[in-house]
């Protein structure tokens, strides 16, 4: 049957208009061979002309269509559920992102961006062609549970976000802290393994001395930062010396510190195993401005090397000048020390004034926290990616700041990397909403655009199994290599890396890259 595609461009407000000749580009759609409608819309994200769009597609009975819009985290979730209404198949569904692709990179070149859309628009109307429906299994999540590992501000304000969305939370903490929190809460356990997929995982983890298995619809990272790992020369040298939070924990239980308290931007001034983290600064300065105002004869420092707080926390800095706590700025060259043979003095060449003071200190505190070591196991057990600096992997900044690149699994607070107590628990509210919300709707789904093998070519090598980061690849009883769709991804490395090139990903075929790829370059190779 030969296929029926419609053209949608959006104008995205008015960023595309002003850069790009839309007239061109629909006609251009309009006599292209299988098209048989073309609508330009001001905004596909606000939904107020899709009825419009959908209104043609059910009239000239469309099977597929080419979306000229922006990413497809912004447009997908209200235009594939039209489309669906519509009865298209939401991969038969070719997203052209106009917007970050053409208009942004190219705003001083309009005839490129014009050339550049155009030769997109081609290539997404030859990929079109080749395109198959594909269908997501669904099934009903056997659990309301939320895991929250970590029981940190962020791991509590998930808790209590997640709750609120109706989930049932399970806190598992390390320590054998108490706090306040829905739900259960499991002290001393940890994760130690995970099975299954995206709304129907079993954890296997540890309470104190017993291994159990716990189920879980959605799982939130939680882990906070490296508190207990302080390194450097300062650490070493003062070996009572405590990070920030704990000050900020004492001061709640009303243990106020022994002064004079110095507050020091990191253990290592010389960024040997921690960098400066300018994030600690807002916390530094709501600590110590509490700490004067509750012990106003306790005298109050804070060394470092540079300060950004953020936004109008700047503000911050005249309060606390005014009420006597004194900053001092060093560089790496005259970064603080401690004598051993004077080990309650801090050394330290004060940048403005060229003159090395000699601080006395009854505390140490030092505003950095390195990443938390527990993030690696915990990252291998969900089979979920680090970053280069030790934490949790995000999705996105943009578009999933607290989504990690497995559906069902978040990440917050300081398991991204260290960060203020404030921006901690907002991430973690993000995070159990998202998390609950998920859970709510009861059923989870998979499959689509996932890896197949084609039996007769595999020669049981054994090379998609131990690469899939998803463990998704098994050898099956025919003694060939088969796909686990439910915890397929559809990242492609087995696809690639099969010597046999027995693999191949649906709705990412080589046909249809070639295709695509041909028509860009406009090669005949
Ligand atoms: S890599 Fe290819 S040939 Fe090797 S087991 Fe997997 S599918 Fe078979
Ligand atoms: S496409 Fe990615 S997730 Fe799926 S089986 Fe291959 S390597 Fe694993």
């Amino acid at each position: 049957m030969k296929a029926k595609i419609q053209v949608v461009i959006c104008r995205c407000c008015s960023e595309v208009p002003a850069l790009l000749n839309t007239d061109r580009l629909a006609m251009l759609a309009t006599d292209a061979d299988m098209v048989v409608s073309v609508k330009s819309v001001d905004a596909v994200c606000d939904g107020k002309d899709l009825a419009g769009v959908m209104g043609e597609a059910k009239e000239k009975e469309v099977d597929r269509a080419v979306v000229l819009a922006c990413h497809k985290r912004d447009v997908a979730p209200a235009l594939l559920r039209a489309y669906k209404r519509a009865g298209v198949n939401e991969f038969m569904i070719k997203l052209v992102n106009l917007r970050e692709e053409v208009v942004l990179p190219h705003q001083a070149q309009p005839e490129r961006a014009q050339a550049k859309a155009e030769a997109m628009l081609r290539a997404a109307l030859v990929r079109s062609v080749m395109l198959q429906p594909r269908e997501r299994q669904t099934e009903e999540m056997r659990t309301n549970n939320v895991v929250i590992i970590g029981a940190g501000v962020s791991g509590q304000a998930a808790a209590r976000a997640a709750a609120k969305a109706g989930a049932h939370t399970v806190i598992l903490e390390k320590t054998g802290k108490t706090m306040k929190a829905p739900g259960v809460i499991l002290p001393h356990s940890q994760l130690i393994g995970a099975k299954g997929w995206t709304g129907n995982y079993t954890l296997t983890i540890r309470v104190g001395e017993k291994v159990e298995e716990l189920e879980a619809a959605a799982i939130i990272v939680a882990t906070g930062g490296g508190w207990t790992e302080l390194k450097g020369p300062l650490a070493k040298a003062v070996k009572d010396a405590v990070p920030l939070y704990k000050l900020h924990e004492r001061m709640e239980n009303n243990d106020l510190p022994k002064g004079p308290v110095v507050v020091v931007d990191t253990p290592d001034p010389a960024g040997k195993t921690l960098k400066v983290q300018d994030y600690a600064w807002d916390d530094t300065l709501e600590t110590v401005i509490e700490l004067k105002k509750r012990a106003p004869s306790t005298e109050a420092y804070v060394v470092f090397q540079e300060m950004r707080a953020f936004g109008l926390n700047e503000l911050a800095y005249k309060e606390a000048a005014d009420i006597g706590i004194r900053f001092i700025r060093y560089d790496k060259a005259g970064a603080p020390k401690v004598d051993p043979k004077a080990p309650a003095k801090l050394a330290v060449k004060d940048f403005a004034q060229g003159e090395v003071l000699s601080i006395p200190f009854g505390t140490l505190v030092f505003a950095s926290i390195p990443p938390n070591k527990d993030n690696e196991g915990i990252a291998d057990a969900l089979r979920i990616p680090m970053a280069f600096d030790g934490g949790i992997r995000r999705g996105s900044i943009q578009r999933g700041p607290v989504e990690t690149v497995r559906p069902g699994i978040y990440v917050c607070g300081s398991a991204l990397f260290p960060k203020s107590r404030e921006l901690a628990e907002r991430e973690g509210e993000m995070a159990g909403s998202m998390a609950g919300e998920f859970v709510k709707t009861g059923r989870t789904s998979y499959g689509g655009s996932v890896a197949e093998v084609e039996q007769e070519k595999c020669s049981a090598c054994l090379t998609c199994v131990r690469t899939c980061p998803y463990e998704a690849p098994f050898i099956g009883r025919a003694s060939k290599a088969e796909i686990r769709t439910e915890l397929c991804q559809g990242c492609g490395i087995c696809v690639g890396i099969c010597p046999s090139k027995a693999i191949e990903l649906h709705h990412y075929t080589d046909d249809q890259i070639m295709g695509e790829a041909r028509s860009l370059l406009g090669g005949d190779f």
